[in-house]
């Protein structure tokens, strides 16, 4: 299976590695925000909810998350990034999210976000949107 990141990998040598390891001893962390924006496209692609409360920032954090069953999540167009490197502790990420209908795959819409990340310790993490589009 590729990726739903769109990097080219396959889902297991790319953003399985970070959502797969959640909560165990040999947790991997992505190293950049923009691979953290990847991985968390590709758990909405999945339905890896728990890897998203996870990977976003407690103080803007919701106490639960469900996942639309119907949203399928396709592909992913980064469209610019700031910051968010290996020796960076913030990061801003812009991108354009594109979903489907489960139930009708001709229902397609997109979300176009700048998304704020910061890092503690070695572990990226969600903050905010700063813009809807
Ligand atoms: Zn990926």
């Amino acid at each position: 299976m590729r990726c739903p990141c769109q990097s080219g990998e396959s889902y297991e040598h790319c953003c399985a590695k970070f959502i797969t390891s959640l909560g165990t001893a040999q947790q991997l962390y992505p190293p950049t925000a923009e691979a953290l924006m990847r991985s968390r496209f590709s758990a909405f692609a999945v339905g890896g909810a728990s890897y998203l409360l996870h990977t976003w920032h407690p103080s803007t954090r919701p106490a639960c998350l469900e996942l639309d069953p119907d949203q399928q999540w396709y592909l992913l167009e980064i469209l610019g990034t700031s910051g968010g490197g290996l020796f960076d502790t913030q990061g801003v990420v812009s991108f354009r999210a594109h979903y489907r209908s489960a139930a009708n795959r001709k229902l397609k819409d997109s979300l176009t976000e700048t998304s704020s990340f910061v890092r503690e310790e070695r572990q990226w993490l969600y903050m905010e949107a700063l813009e809807l589009l």
